[in-house]
């Protein structure tokens, strides 16, 4: 579930002379947060003038107002500070997510939004608490090693919560515009 949209946002931050006009994204499920930074990061501050900067990002609305406005910064071409990349990564919420006494689906996990879905009742703690593997300090490091560490936490999470919630649907529009 949504390693889809996370493999393109790395192959992106990994080869931007692929798609170098591209401008405008659109992903029905979150990205991976540290891998989505990373890559507007790349395409937006540092990338070659000859690549195309991201204008708009289109994402599912439930996500956290915080990182949407960060996004947006980064849509301006400013550079902003924002959460640590392990901050944001799977990785580095994964005791949250692997605490069967804390509600909510797998997605709202992924996107860093609260919800109150039931994690599975009867469902045994120590199956869920072996953590995913560490995580690099470098960005090429992060991208390289990414798929590893997000099929661990996949396959641990599940044991303990729904994929999705079925509420707060619809997307949402990211611009550079109007800040
Ligand atoms: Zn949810």
């Amino acid at each position: 579930m949504g390693t889809g949209v996370t493999s393109v946002c790395q192959q992106l931050a990994l080869y931007p002379w692929a798609c170098p006009a591209l401008h405008t994204l659109t992903f029905g499920l979150c990205p991976e947060w540290d891998i989505l930074f990373i890559t507007v990061e790349r395409r937006n501050i540092f990338s070659h003038q000859d690549i195309s900067k991201f204008r708009s990002i289109t994402l599912p609305v439930s996500i956290p107002a915080a990182l949407g406005d960060h996004v947006r910064n980064l849509l301006r071409g400013r550079r902003v500070k924002r959460p640590s990349n392990y901050d944001l990564s799977l990785v580095g919420n994964a005791r949250i997510a692997l605490d069967s006494s804390l509600p909510g689906c797998m997605m709202c996990h992924r996107q860093l939004v609260a919800c109150e879905t039931a994690t599975y009742l009867g469902q045994p703690v120590e199956t869920a608490i072996k953590l995913p593997s560490k995580y690099p300090d470098s960005e090429t490091e992060i991208l390289a090693t990414w798929r590893g560490r997000s099929s661990i936490w996949h396959s641990q999470v599940r044991r303990l919560r729904a994929q999705g919630c079925y509420r707060k649907n619809g997307l949402l529009t990211l611009t550079g515009d109007g800040i």
